[in-house]
This record gives C-alpha cells, sequence and structure tokens, in this order.
C-alpha cells in the first residue's frame, strides 16, 4: 500500500502514514463550521502512532460539549486546519481530508452532529443519525471529538 501523505497550504507542516484510516466521518458541529469556512468537516481517523508528523502545528485546546478537552491543530502561517485529538482517545489523531495530497481517498461513511447542519448544506446521506448521538457508540463518538 502506497504511504498516505499530506501537509498544509504552505507546506511548513507534513505528514505521512502507513496505514489506512480507522475510521471517516462528516461532522456538521457549529465548531466544525467555524473551521471549515462554514461546511461541515471531513475527517479520517488514525492511530496516532502510525503518522509522522513534521513541522510544528499550533493547538486550540477547548471542552467540547460533552465535556472532553479536544485540541484542533492548525498551521500558524497558513492557517490551514490539519489535525483534531481528544483527552479521551489520545492514541488516536482526526486528520482534515482537505490536508490529504489525495483527498479522492476519503470514503463518507458517517454523518455526525447533523443538528446543526445548515438547510442549504446539501443532502444527507440516508445513514445520517436522526439525532446527535442516535446510533453512534460511545467511542466513536469520543473519536471524532464530540
Ligand atoms: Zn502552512
Ligand atoms: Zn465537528
Amino acid at each position: 500500500m502506497p504511504k498516505i501523505t499530506g501537509g498544509c497550504l504552505c507546506r511548513a507542516i507534513q505528514y505521512e502514514i502507513d496505514k489506512e484510516p480507522t475510521s471517516s466521518a462528516t461532522c456538521y458541529c457549529r465548531v466544525c463550521q467555524y473551521i471549515a469556512g462554514g461546511a461541515p468537516s471531513h475527517s479520517v481517523l488514525f492511530h496516532k502512532s502510525d503518522v509522522t508528523i513534521q513541522g510544528k502545528p499550533t493547538a486550540y485546546w477547548m471542552k467540547s460539549e460533552e465535556g472532553n478537552s479536544v485540541a484542533r491543530h492548525f498551521c500558524e502561517k497558513c492557517g490551514t486546519p490539519l489535525f483534531s485529538e481528544s483527552e479521551a482517545r489520545s492514541d488516536y489523531i482526526s486528520i482534515k481530508v482537505g490536508s490529504l495530497d489525495d483527498p479522492s481517498i476519503f470514503k463518507p461513511s458517517l454523518n455526525i452532529w447533523v443538528e446543526s447542519a445548515q438547510p442549504w448544506h446539501g443532502t444527507l446521506k440516508s445513514h445520517t443519525p436522526k439525532s446527535k448521538f442516535a446510533s453512534i457508540s460511545q467511542k466513536i463518538r469520543q473519536l471524532f471529538l464530540l
């Protein structure tokens, strides 16, 4: 399998991964709307130990609605959102699909926080949970920093 690579717009921060993502999600929460410029945020999830990062992203820590401390990492120079991590699941890292060198590898599989979606966000997939936590396990919620 070829390595998965990516980085920020100015390339001050770059990363590579040896493994396939463990999961992927599209998050419509209000915080992701800030970070994605109004759009939902598409993320792929990896074991942190499988990801090698060059350069130093800046972290913004905040409490999630669930009370977990979560960090959102971005490039201080160009502002590209890159990673998220949660204290509750510190062995995982969520990578923003837009920072992948080949974003086409993303396979949308889960829509979360759809209650916060804007009317113009477009058609949500049929597997979308009816409420923000319906049919999402605690583990998945923590992984995607809810
Ligand atoms: Zn940058
Ligand atoms: Zn979100």
